[in-house]
């Protein structure tokens, strides 16, 4: 009797103590922040087309598994998608810079070489704004308003917390102890999103609901950052483009996705206060195996080819953030920086993958169709390397 009794105790305490691990343990995915976590019912989500697949979890959220649309290949060869800090082992399409030799003038060589004859195209409103206002600025070296002369527009782009700088795996120091970067309402749907080209590059701003508006937060950063909008830098061949330089490697373009700090009003409000802005920074390279669509939201660059145009892009075919760029699940550097245009702002907390996202060489082409105010082609669109001074910059 009394064994019985003994037994029943201990199959009873078994049970208490397993119970709480059954039934949390499906959560070990969602990082302990200790804010409160999103409510997905509240808010629209997207459905995702077969590429996509939906887990769903103990707390009622789902969570999308994101992988970037690859398209299946039929060798036994496969693309390397774990791609961490590079290796020497890793294949990619970009430029090695000699060690030692001094990268602003590599690049700018490269540039005046590869910069396209201009071509009217017809608009009379084309024309640069420089003749009006003396306030615009140029990628172009050897122009007045060139990128060593953009101090002259604006003291700040002579500071020495400026962007973009060369990114070392080495020489960064490495975060042990890390809070997840979180990427909330990744998958949120806006009303609609503006495409803009600006005479600069092609602008992605998206127009939000109340509460819907995706914001970053966990890694470096003390607050949340609500998502403002992207943007991108290219060149005019895949050897160049991007504006950051990881490992004294180049890449043909880089995203840049512009976040502003939730203890200010907007955007307008925070990009002059030293904790405003986080800009995270996504590398592209090329995917040759394919040269179809990888990135659906690319086809709608042709409705900005002409400089000052805006597209609106109707809820119907919005897209959510996750669409172009994932997770938010990959290795990256952090420093303190600036915006890489004038008026250069040094108000960035830097976020740069180390990860790339996939382009075909059908999409980039896309881009490098888009011209500027000069009727030229825009490309090649990324500010030389600037110096880092005394600032560190860290490995998360
Ligand atoms: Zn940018």
């Amino acid at each position: 009797m009394r064994l019985a009794r003994c037994v029943q105790q201990w199959i009873l305490l078994n049970t208490l103590i397993l119970l709480p691990w059954v039934s949390c343990n499906k959560l070990d995915t969602i990082p302990d922040s200790g804010e409160d976590l999103p409510r997905l019912g509240a808010r629209r989500s997207v459905s995702f087309r077969e590429d996509v697949h939906h887990e769903e979890d103990g707390e009622g959220l789902v969570r999308p598994l994101y992988r970037q649309r690859v398209p299946p290949i039929s060798s036994t060869t496969s693309v390397n998608r774990d791609f961490y800090f590079p290796g020497p082992t890793t294949r990619r399409r970009v430029t090695t810079v000699p060690t030692g030799s001094n990268p602003d003038f590599y690049f700018d060589y490269l540039r005046d070489e590869s910069r396209q004859p201009g071509r009217s195209s017809g608009a009379g409103r084309d024309r640069p704004r420089a003749a009006a206002g003396g306030t615009e600025f140029s990628y172009n070296e050897k122009d007045k308003n060139g990128p060593t002369n953009w101090y002259r527009i604006a003291p700040q782009c002579g500071g020495r917390y400026q962007s973009p700088i060369m990114l070392n795996t080495s020489s960064a120091m490495y975060v042990r102890n890390k809070r997840p970067l979180q990427l909330v309402g990744q998958t949120n749907l806006p009303q609609a999103i503006r495409l803009q080209n600006d005479g600069h590059s092609a602008k992605f701003t998206y127009v939000w609901n109340e509460g819907d508006r995706p914001y970053i937060r966990g890694g470096p950063l003390k607050t949340k950052y609500f998502f403002e909008q992207f943007h991108f830098h290219w060149g005019s061949n895949d050897t160049l483009g991007s504006e950051h330089v990881l490992d004294y490697h180049r890449f043909p373009m880089e995203l840049h996705l512009v976040f502003y700090n939730g203890l200010y009003s907007s955007f307008e409000d925070a990009r002059n206060e030293v904790d405003g802005l986080v800009v995270v920074g996504m590398f592209y390279e090329i995917y040759d195996r394919f040269n179809e669509q990888l990135n659906t939201w690319t086809r709608f660059l042709q409705e900005v080819i002409t400089p000052e145009s805006t597209f609106t892009i109707q809820f119907i075919d919005t897209f959510p953030l996750y669409e172009v760029i994932g997770d938010v699940e990959w290795p990256y550097f952090s420093y303190e920086g600036s915006l890489t245009t004038p008026p250069c702002l040094e108000t960035v907390t830097w976020i740069v993958s180390a990860k790339p996202l996939l382009i075909t060489a059908k999409e980039i082409r896309e881009f490098r169709r888009i011209r500027t105010r000069s009727g030229g082609l825009m490309m090649n669109n990324f500010r030389p390397v600037q110096k880092l001074y005394n600032r560190r910059v860290f490995r998360y």
